[in-house]
């Protein structure tokens, strides 16, 4: 029997949900398609809903073991890995649910199972039970999401070795781990279970830790991981990871170094799910990291075949996932919409401390002779942080010298992730609206991180005087 549909997305991650979401409320009958037993996606089940609940649970942790009266009450906070991920399955739980909720209520109906190209107007629809489905529909949206990368020559059956799926299945907690590539997923975990007080090493192959950012945020970054007694090595390159026994694996570095750990998280790239799609019965060839290529309505070289999220590649989160799964709803169903994603996207890195950014870093206007100047507001001097304990951070401005237009935000620390958002909202006004003067003349409430704004606002227009 074959079903009909006016669009069938691939995928229930960000990107699936916020396409099905948008081609819904516009009336088109919509098919899901997710293969694994629950909605949500990586995002839900192995990359950032599990990976920040399980962060939360240690600041949690390291916050109580911080705070005097707590320690005098309670010497030992025993501690152990499995128990802090059990409390990340609660989250899971409930974004599942408020996630199917938001499927029924819309009407749009979900297959389980494995989706796979007929041809360029039918898909196949696997089930665990081995039921077959034929799927017709006039748009596809492919959101298939990504998954680590796995080198062919590292072992990823041996018990000491993980990925940044399997390691949020960890039995045990270790007492040395290594992780081989310092990219966001990278740095966040090292991070993480350093605030366990694990012996961590992390290796970096490149010179820089997250070379996009802003050198001053990435020289903090690389100052505080070492400061916590996480071992960086930059420019590394690993040779071959040698099992020792099932408790150990020694990792050769290229340099001649060798990293003996009973823990390594191989953080090193990520390959976009195309392999199984079967996309050569529709003429789509993806790259060779699996990423398909799309224009700027999302759509592939197919045009009633879009994609979007991490199959497309960089950037490669769940904030931009959901919008390009939108974007493209709006296009298929009215190919005038020119919906884009706005020009700077905000990062947020979940390390200790936190780091968010937005809009071109000093060394970008410095090559493009944009003639800027910079306001700086050190946490440690903001009255709500040191209420709170938590001194370590700034706030950077960019702001040009003869307009004041705000053209940059880099900021590390506690809620760095939020705090840059102020900024972003002043950055989008069009025109005047976009002023360094705003958080001059700006009440602030007292005290609050926010206050940041005004500090670093002040200190920058007085370098103009
Ligand atoms: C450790 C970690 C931390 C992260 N932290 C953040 C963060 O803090 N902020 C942020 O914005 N982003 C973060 N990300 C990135 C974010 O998780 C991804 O960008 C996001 O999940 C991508 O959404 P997506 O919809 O493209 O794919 P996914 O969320 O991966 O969903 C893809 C879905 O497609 C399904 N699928 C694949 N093939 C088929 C098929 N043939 N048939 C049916 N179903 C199929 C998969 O089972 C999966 O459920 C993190 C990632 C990791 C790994």
């Amino acid at each position: 029997m074959e079903r009909q549909f006016d669009v069938v997305v691939i995928g229930s991650g960000p990107g699936g949900e916020g396409a099905a979401m948008q081609a819904a409320k516009h009336g088109k009958s919509v098919l899901v398609v997710e293969r694994y037993h629950q909605v949500g996606g990586g995002c839900t089940h192995w990359g950032t809903i599990p990976s920040k609940a399980l962060r939360h649970s240690i600041q949690q942790v390291a916050d109580f073991r911080r705070h005097a009266l707590v320690r005098s009450l309670m010497p030992q906070i025993p501690l152990d890995v499995p128990t802090l991920l059990r409390s990340a399955a609660s989250v899971i739980t409930q974004q599942v649910e408020m996630r199917h909720a938001f499927y029924e209520r819309n009407r749009v109906e979900l297959a389980t199972g494995a989706a796979r190209f007929l041809d360029p107007l039918h898909v196949e629809v696997a089930g665990a039970d081995g039921a077959l489905t034929r799927v017709a529909a006039k748009h596809f949206i492919i959101a298939s999401g990504s998954r680590p990368y796995r080198p062919p020559d590292v072992d990823f059956s041996h018990p000491c070795i993980f990925d940044a799926d399997t390691i949020l299945r960890l039995p045990r907690t270790p007492q040395s781990l290594a992780v081989y590539g310092a990219g966001v997923v990278g740095c966040e975990y090292a991070s993480m279970f350093k605030g366990l007080g694990i012996k961590v090493n992390l290796v970096n192959t490149r010179s820089r830790l997250l070379s996009s950012l802003d050198d001053e945020i990435s020289d903090a970054l690389a100052y505080h991981l070492r400061d916590q007694g996480i071992l960086v090595r930059h420019d590394e390159e690993c040779e071959r990871v040698e099992a020792v026994d099932d408790k150990s694996v020694v990792m050769h570095l290229k340099s001649g170094k060798q990293i003996k750990c009973d823990t390594l998280l191989w953080a090193n790239g990520r390959t976009g799910n195309t392999e199984a799609l079967g996309l050569a019965a529709v003429g789509l060839t993806p790259d060779a990291r699996g990423n398909l290529a799309v224009d700027e309505h999302y759509r592939t070289k197919v045009p009633h075949i879009y994609a979007v999220g991490d199959v497309t590649g960089p950037p490669a989160l769940a904030s931009v996932a959901y919008d390009q799964g939108r974007f493209a709803a709006r296009h298929l169903v009215d190919p005038k919409s020119s919906h884009q994603l706005v020009k700077f996207i905000p990062t947020g890195i979940y390390t200790s401390p936190e780091i968010s950014c937005i809009g071109p870093t000093e060394h970008e206007l410095t090559v493009a002779h944009v003639p800027y100047e910079v306001g700086r507001s050190p946490f440690k001097s903001l009255a709500r942080a040191q209420i709170t304990g938590q001194t370590v951070g700034m706030l950077k401005i960019l702001f040009h010298r003869d307009t004041l237009q705000i053209l940059g935000l880099h900021c590390f620390g506690y809620q760095a992730a939020e705090i840059v958002h102020i900024g972003q909202a002043i950055m989008a006004q069009p025109g005047a609206g976009n002023t360094l003067d705003y958080f001059i003349d700006t009440t602030f409430n007292y005290p609050t991180m926010a206050e940041a704004y005004r500090v670093a606002a002040l200190n920058g227009k007085n370098r103009l005087s």
